[in-house]
Protein backbone atom coordinates (compact mmCIF):
# COMPACT_ATOMS: atom_id res chain seq x y z
CA UNK A 1 0.00 0.00 0.00
CA UNK A 2 1.14 3.36 -0.74
CA UNK A 3 2.34 5.80 1.83
CA UNK A 4 -0.05 8.23 0.83
CA UNK A 5 -2.69 5.62 0.63
CA UNK A 6 -1.76 4.92 4.79
CA UNK A 7 -1.65 8.71 5.33
CA UNK A 8 -4.93 9.51 4.24
CA UNK A 9 -7.04 6.62 5.84
CA UNK A 10 -5.32 7.71 9.08
CA UNK A 11 -5.72 11.38 8.71
CA UNK A 12 -8.79 11.71 6.33
CA UNK A 13 -12.43 11.09 7.25
CA UNK A 14 -14.11 10.65 4.48
CA UNK A 15 -13.97 8.11 1.29
CA UNK A 16 -12.50 10.25 -1.33
CA UNK A 17 -10.11 9.63 -3.70
CA UNK A 18 -6.48 9.61 -2.28
CA UNK A 19 -5.17 13.04 -1.53
CA UNK A 20 -1.39 13.50 -1.72
CA UNK A 21 1.41 15.58 0.34
CA UNK A 22 1.65 17.67 -2.65
CA UNK A 23 -2.12 18.17 -2.60
CA UNK A 24 -2.42 19.67 0.43
CA UNK A 25 0.84 21.53 0.74
CA UNK A 26 1.45 22.31 -2.34
CA UNK A 27 4.89 23.61 -3.80
CA UNK A 28 7.18 24.28 -1.82
CA UNK A 29 11.25 24.70 -0.89
CA UNK A 30 11.67 24.05 2.32
CA UNK A 31 9.65 23.58 6.03
CA UNK A 32 10.79 25.74 8.59
CA UNK A 33 9.88 26.18 12.46
CA UNK A 34 10.58 29.59 13.16
CA UNK A 35 10.55 31.53 16.66
CA UNK A 36 10.47 35.11 16.93
CA UNK A 37 13.30 36.55 19.29
CA UNK A 38 11.62 40.24 19.44
CA UNK A 39 10.25 41.18 22.82
CA UNK A 40 6.33 41.73 21.36
CA UNK A 41 4.82 40.03 18.37
CA UNK A 42 4.78 36.01 17.21
CA UNK A 43 6.74 35.16 13.82
CA UNK A 44 4.84 36.32 11.41
CA UNK A 45 4.83 39.48 12.55
CA UNK A 46 8.64 40.01 13.23
CA UNK A 47 9.42 38.86 9.81
CA UNK A 48 6.82 41.49 8.55
CA UNK A 49 8.75 44.42 11.03
CA UNK A 50 12.30 42.94 9.34
CA UNK A 51 11.41 43.28 5.92
CA UNK A 52 10.44 46.37 6.64
CA UNK A 53 13.09 47.49 8.55
CA UNK A 54 15.48 46.66 5.98
CA UNK A 55 13.68 48.14 3.06
CA UNK A 56 12.82 44.94 1.71
CA UNK A 57 8.54 46.42 1.13
CA UNK A 58 7.42 50.01 1.95
CA UNK A 59 4.42 48.99 3.46
CA UNK A 60 2.08 45.59 4.61
CA UNK A 61 -1.68 45.42 4.61
CA UNK A 62 -2.49 43.84 7.81
CA UNK A 63 -5.96 42.88 9.23
CA UNK A 64 -6.61 45.07 12.48
CA UNK A 65 -10.11 44.21 14.66
CA UNK A 66 -11.48 46.97 17.45
CA UNK A 67 -13.06 45.62 20.69
CA UNK A 68 -15.77 44.27 18.56
CA UNK A 69 -13.92 41.76 16.41
CA UNK A 70 -15.15 44.38 13.56
CA UNK A 71 -11.80 43.57 11.00
CA UNK A 72 -10.36 46.37 9.18
CA UNK A 73 -7.46 45.79 6.46
CA UNK A 74 -5.41 48.79 6.76
CA UNK A 75 -1.47 49.77 5.45
CA UNK A 76 1.16 49.55 7.95
CA UNK A 77 4.22 51.60 7.19
CA UNK A 78 5.98 51.16 10.74
CA UNK A 79 6.76 48.20 13.18
CA UNK A 80 4.36 49.71 15.65
CA UNK A 81 1.36 49.65 13.28
CA UNK A 82 2.44 46.20 12.46
CA UNK A 83 2.81 45.19 15.95
CA UNK A 84 -0.94 46.69 16.24
CA UNK A 85 -1.83 44.62 13.79
CA UNK A 86 -0.56 40.68 15.48
CA UNK A 87 -2.98 37.89 15.80
CA UNK A 88 -5.16 35.75 13.82
CA UNK A 89 -8.62 37.61 13.48
CA UNK A 90 -10.92 34.62 12.18
CA UNK A 91 -13.43 37.17 10.85
CA UNK A 92 -13.78 37.08 6.57
CA UNK A 93 -11.88 40.65 5.95
CA UNK A 94 -12.18 42.50 2.19
CA UNK A 95 -8.47 43.26 1.36
CA UNK A 96 -8.61 44.70 -2.22
CA UNK A 97 -9.54 48.32 -1.14
CA UNK A 98 -6.64 48.59 1.44
CA UNK A 99 -4.34 46.97 -1.47
CA UNK A 100 -4.89 49.50 -3.94
CA UNK A 101 -5.38 52.32 -1.46
CA UNK A 102 -1.51 51.49 -0.69
CA UNK A 103 -0.44 50.70 -4.64
CA UNK A 104 -2.54 53.94 -5.73
CA UNK A 105 -3.05 56.66 -2.80
CA UNK A 106 0.03 55.79 -1.00
CA UNK A 107 2.28 55.25 -3.92
CA UNK A 108 3.92 52.06 -2.37
CA UNK A 109 6.36 50.65 -4.34
CA UNK A 110 6.66 47.05 -2.65
CA UNK A 111 4.55 45.52 -0.43
CA UNK A 112 3.95 42.54 1.67
CA UNK A 113 -0.12 41.22 2.28
CA UNK A 114 -0.90 38.85 4.83
CA UNK A 115 -3.78 37.05 4.22
CA UNK A 116 -6.13 33.98 4.06
CA UNK A 117 -5.10 30.85 1.36
CA UNK A 118 -8.02 32.51 -0.73
CA UNK A 119 -6.65 35.67 -0.20
CA UNK A 120 -3.40 34.59 -1.48
CA UNK A 121 -4.70 32.68 -4.56
CA UNK A 122 -6.43 35.64 -5.70
CA UNK A 123 -3.34 38.08 -5.27
CA UNK A 124 -1.19 35.12 -7.23
CA UNK A 125 -3.99 35.18 -9.97
CA UNK A 126 -3.53 39.30 -10.02
CA UNK A 127 -0.31 38.97 -10.49
CA UNK A 128 0.40 35.77 -12.74
CA UNK A 129 -2.70 36.79 -15.27
CA UNK A 130 -2.71 40.19 -15.15
CA UNK A 131 -4.85 42.49 -16.63
CA UNK A 132 -5.58 46.28 -15.97
CA UNK A 133 -4.00 45.68 -12.50
CA UNK A 134 -0.50 43.90 -13.78
CA UNK A 135 1.34 47.13 -12.95
CA UNK A 136 0.04 47.20 -9.32
CA UNK A 137 0.10 44.05 -8.63
CA UNK A 138 3.75 43.44 -9.41
CA UNK A 139 4.24 45.99 -6.39
CA UNK A 140 3.01 42.80 -4.36
CA UNK A 141 6.84 41.72 -3.34
CA UNK A 142 5.66 38.93 -0.71
CA UNK A 143 2.28 37.40 -0.04
CA UNK A 144 1.55 35.57 3.64
CA UNK A 145 -1.42 33.29 3.71
CA UNK A 146 -1.76 31.77 7.44
CA UNK A 147 -3.16 28.58 7.13
CA UNK A 148 -7.23 28.65 7.42
CA UNK A 149 -9.83 25.77 8.45
CA UNK A 150 -12.72 28.96 7.89
CA UNK A 151 -13.81 32.41 9.04
CA UNK A 152 -16.73 33.42 10.47
CA UNK A 153 -18.83 36.92 9.26
CA UNK A 154 -19.04 39.31 12.35
CA UNK A 155 -22.20 38.50 13.28
CA UNK A 156 -21.64 34.62 13.02
CA UNK A 157 -18.37 34.83 15.18
CA UNK A 158 -20.41 36.93 17.97
CA UNK A 159 -23.47 34.06 17.95
CA UNK A 160 -21.37 31.35 18.74
CA UNK A 161 -19.28 33.22 21.47
CA UNK A 162 -21.83 35.17 22.93
CA UNK A 163 -25.25 32.60 22.78
CA UNK A 164 -23.63 29.93 23.36
CA UNK A 165 -20.23 30.52 25.83
CA UNK A 166 -21.67 33.99 27.87
CA UNK A 167 -18.66 35.60 26.39
CA UNK A 168 -18.63 39.41 25.43
CA UNK A 169 -16.46 40.31 22.87
CA UNK A 170 -14.60 42.90 24.37
CA UNK A 171 -13.41 39.86 26.85
CA UNK A 172 -11.57 38.21 24.03
CA UNK A 173 -7.70 38.89 23.63
CA UNK A 174 -6.65 36.57 21.31
CA UNK A 175 -8.01 33.58 19.45
CA UNK A 176 -6.06 30.63 18.24
CA UNK A 177 -7.03 27.19 16.81
CA UNK A 178 -5.07 24.79 19.34
CA UNK A 179 -5.04 20.77 18.33
CA UNK A 180 -8.49 19.79 18.90
CA UNK A 181 -9.97 23.43 20.22
CA UNK A 182 -10.78 26.52 18.72
CA UNK A 183 -9.23 28.60 22.15
CA UNK A 184 -9.72 31.85 23.84
CA UNK A 185 -7.82 33.81 25.78
CA UNK A 186 -9.81 36.32 27.72
CA UNK A 187 -8.66 39.53 29.10
CA UNK A 188 -8.86 38.15 32.71
CA UNK A 189 -6.64 35.26 31.96
CA UNK A 190 -9.11 32.78 31.39
CA UNK A 191 -8.83 30.01 28.56
CA UNK A 192 -12.08 28.83 26.76
CA UNK A 193 -11.84 25.90 24.78
CA UNK A 194 -14.25 25.43 22.01
CA UNK A 195 -14.40 22.24 20.27
CA UNK A 196 -13.93 22.51 16.68
CA UNK A 197 -16.69 20.49 15.66
CA UNK A 198 -18.52 23.71 17.26
CA UNK A 199 -16.06 26.11 15.38
CA UNK A 200 -16.79 24.38 12.39
CA UNK A 201 -20.64 24.59 12.37
CA UNK A 202 -20.43 28.53 12.70
CA UNK A 203 -17.79 29.35 9.93
CA UNK A 204 -19.43 30.66 6.42
CA UNK A 205 -21.00 28.10 4.03
CA UNK A 206 -18.61 29.71 1.04
CA UNK A 207 -15.47 27.78 3.27
CA UNK A 208 -17.25 24.65 3.06
CA UNK A 209 -15.79 24.03 -0.22
CA UNK A 210 -12.45 25.19 0.09
CA UNK A 211 -9.71 23.11 0.53
CA UNK A 212 -6.82 25.04 0.39
CA UNK A 213 -5.61 24.68 4.34
CA UNK A 214 -1.63 25.70 4.04
CA UNK A 215 -2.07 28.61 1.68
CA UNK A 216 -0.80 27.09 -1.38
CA UNK A 217 -0.38 30.20 -3.63
CA UNK A 218 1.68 31.93 -1.13
CA UNK A 219 5.36 33.18 -0.80
CA UNK A 220 5.30 32.32 2.87
CA UNK A 221 2.56 29.90 4.73
CA UNK A 222 2.56 30.53 8.19
CA UNK A 223 0.51 28.34 10.71
CA UNK A 224 0.81 26.84 14.49
CA UNK A 225 -0.76 23.40 13.33
CA UNK A 226 2.18 21.33 14.68
CA UNK A 227 3.99 23.87 16.24
CA UNK A 228 1.97 24.46 19.12
CA UNK A 229 4.24 22.69 21.98
CA UNK A 230 7.14 25.25 21.03
CA UNK A 231 5.31 28.40 20.91
CA UNK A 232 6.79 28.40 17.39
CA UNK A 233 5.12 29.09 13.86
CA UNK A 234 5.72 26.49 11.23
CA UNK A 235 6.23 28.42 7.80
CA UNK A 236 6.17 26.92 4.41
CA UNK A 237 8.97 28.86 1.94
CA UNK A 238 7.51 28.58 -1.05
CA UNK A 239 9.59 31.52 -3.39
CA UNK A 240 12.97 32.46 -3.70
CA UNK A 241 11.77 36.07 -2.71
CA UNK A 242 9.93 34.54 0.40
CA UNK A 243 13.37 32.92 1.44
CA UNK A 244 16.14 35.46 0.74
CA UNK A 245 13.60 37.64 3.27
CA UNK A 246 13.24 34.77 5.68
CA UNK A 247 16.89 35.10 6.20
CA UNK A 248 17.04 38.41 6.21
CA UNK A 249 15.19 38.76 9.13
CA UNK A 250 17.42 35.65 11.07
CA UNK A 251 20.14 37.72 9.64
CA UNK A 252 19.06 41.18 11.84
CA UNK A 253 18.53 39.02 14.52
CA UNK A 254 14.44 39.44 14.71
CA UNK A 255 14.33 35.07 14.22
CA UNK A 256 15.11 31.60 14.72
CA UNK A 257 14.31 28.92 12.33
CA UNK A 258 15.14 25.33 11.68
CA UNK A 259 13.87 22.62 9.61
CA UNK A 260 10.91 21.15 10.59
CA UNK A 261 10.63 17.58 12.22
CA UNK A 262 8.57 14.55 10.12
CA UNK A 263 6.21 15.41 12.84
CA UNK A 264 5.34 18.67 11.96
CA UNK A 265 4.61 17.75 8.17
CA UNK A 266 2.86 15.16 9.68
CA UNK A 267 0.61 17.02 12.12
CA UNK A 268 -0.13 19.60 9.10
CA UNK A 269 -1.02 17.18 6.71
CA UNK A 270 -3.05 15.47 8.77
CA UNK A 271 -5.14 19.18 9.62
CA UNK A 272 -5.03 19.74 5.66
CA UNK A 273 -6.55 16.48 4.64
CA UNK A 274 -9.33 16.56 7.22
CA UNK A 275 -10.24 20.31 5.54
CA UNK A 276 -9.98 18.52 1.88
CA UNK A 277 -12.08 15.94 3.18
CA UNK A 278 -15.13 18.40 4.50
CA UNK A 279 -15.02 19.97 1.11
CA UNK A 280 -15.60 16.85 -0.66
CA UNK A 281 -18.03 15.92 1.58
CA UNK A 282 -19.81 19.55 1.41
CA UNK A 283 -20.04 19.67 -2.71
CA UNK A 284 -20.97 16.12 -2.94
CA UNK A 285 -24.06 17.46 -1.80
CA UNK A 286 -24.45 20.27 -3.93
CA UNK A 287 -27.19 19.91 -6.80
CA UNK A 288 -25.04 20.78 -9.35
S1 LIG B 1 -11.59 28.42 4.51
FE1 LIG B 1 -10.93 28.93 2.44
S2 LIG B 1 -12.52 30.33 1.69
FE2 LIG B 1 -12.70 30.29 3.95
S3 LIG B 1 -11.43 32.00 4.63
FE3 LIG B 1 -10.16 30.15 4.69
S4 LIG B 1 -9.10 30.14 2.72
FE4 LIG B 1 -10.83 31.57 2.53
Amino acid sequence: MPADVREVKKAGRGGGLVVSKKDVLGEYLEIMLVRSLRPRGGAVTALISAALTAGEIDGAVVVKADDLWRPKAVIATSEEEILSAAGSKWVITPMVRAILDALRSRRLEKIAVIGTPCQAQALRDMKEYPLQTGELASRIKLIVGLFCMGSFTQDGFRTMVETKYGIRLPEIKEAEVKEEFFSLTLKDGRQINIPLEEFHGGIQVACLSCNDFTARSSDISAGRHGAEEMGERIFIIRSEEGRRILQTAEDMGYLKSGEATEKNVEEIFKEGVAKWRRAERFTEQLPF
